[in-house]
């Protein structure tokens, strides 16, 4: 896993420097610029050209190469596809907000969740993507666009929390002050609700915000649309989100894709109420995104509204997410892992 040096952590570096006799202060020297986004050694000015060419042949970069850029007409949001070193492709994309700009990462090739509303799981789960290529996603858009990147939310194609190990590394080589820097209070992790991920999670500590995936106030609703909630039914999930908030004092984001018939109703509104009571949360409520593979529909502008007071009535503060890249098909649940060879 930690072969290829981006993935390596400062220290780590300088281990390996060390087996190749080289002192320790080129480790955070060589971080710094990994984690600029370089496309090649030759741009280590200040590293010796000996030393150079001996990390080119041991320790290939492989950059991300973009397969296709699109941009956003109606705000400006950009969206890529990568292909990776082996041929895999994945999405990321580039919103602008008025606090920063935020990059949506993928953190796996596919997904094997199976969430019935999703594009990105459809096909399943090829693989679990490596740090560095994650820290990959933010450089090269970040280089790509010229955009300085502020803000990261795991997001993308995949379940975080089903590559754990890889998915922390990432998160402390982000955060690392040799590299990007990026404060964890500007990072949002985002799962579809695996609790023993989320207990793991909580041992950390982490200032980031965790978001998870609940769509559906009971199990009969859940069930229907989420395989995950077979394993990890609602009570077990939101036992989970409260131990969450116990360990961290960090308040949990709940995301709600609103499903016209399904889980929009108002009778749904007030069960969440109820199960939500005493456990901080914010929930952001999604009009479902198009997803051409699956015949559910987006709940009408009423019934959002109206999902929201009630809650908002009920005291849980709640959002309306705005769609952003809609027209270049970047929005939730709508990235979709691709292979060069199909022609994409
Ligand atoms: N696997 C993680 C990360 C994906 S984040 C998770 O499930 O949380 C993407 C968010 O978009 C999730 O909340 C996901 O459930 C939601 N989503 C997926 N498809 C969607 C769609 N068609 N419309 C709106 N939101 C969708």
């Amino acid at each position: 896993m930690k072969e290829h040096l981006k993935s390596m952590t400062v220290r780590e570096l300088a281990e390996q420097l060390k087996t190749l006799g080289q002192p320790a202060f080129r480790a955070k020297q060589i971080y710094t610029w990994l984690h600029k986004g370089i496309r090649s050694y030759g741009e280590m000015t200040n590293v010796p050209q000996a030393l150079r060419d001996l990390l080119s042949e041991k320790f290939p970069l492989l950059p991300p190469q973009v397969v296709r850029k699109q941009e956003s007409a109606k705000d400006g949001t950009i969206k890529y596809l990568w292909e990776l070193a082996d041929g895999n492709c994945v999405e990321t994309v580039l919103m602008r907000y008025h606090y920063g700009n935020t990059v949506c990462i993928s953190t796996e090739v596919g997904c094997r969740m199976g969430c019935a509303f999703c594009a990105s799981t459809l096909g399943g789960l090829v693989r679990k993507l490596e740090p560095y290529e994650m820290v990959d996603q933010v450089l090269f858009t970040q280089v790509d666009s010229g955009l300085p990147i502020s803000h990261i939310v795991l997001m993308g194609i995949g379940e975080p929390l089903d590559n754990f190990d890889n998915v922390m590394r990432f998160l402390e080589l982000i955060n690392s002050p040799e590299g990007m820097n990026i404060s964890m209070r500007h990072i949002s992790l985002s799962t579809c609700g695996l609790v023993p991920g989320i207990d793991r999670l909580a041992e950390k500590k982490l200032q980031l915000t965790l978001s998870v995936s609940l769509h559906a106030p009971t199990d009969e609703i859940r069930d229907t649309i989420m395989p995950v909630n077979k394993a990890y039914p609602t009570e077990v999930l939101l036992q989970a989100c409260r131990r969450y908030y116990e360990k961290t004092g960090r308040r949990i984001s709940f995301e709600y894709a609103m499903i016209d018939g399904v889980n929009d109703t108002p009778e749904a509104a007030k069960i969440l109420l109820k199960r939500l009571k005493g456990l901080p949360a914010h929930m952001n409520l999604i009009p479902l995104n198009h997803v051409e593979e699956s015949p559910l529909k987006p709940s009408t502008r009423q019934a959002v509204q109206r999902f929201q007071a009630i809650l908002e009535e009920g005291g849980v503060p709640a959002t309306v997410r705005r769609t952003l890249g809609g027209d270049i098909d970047a929005s939730c649940g709508q990235l979709r892992r691709k292979y060069t060879q199909q022609g994409t």
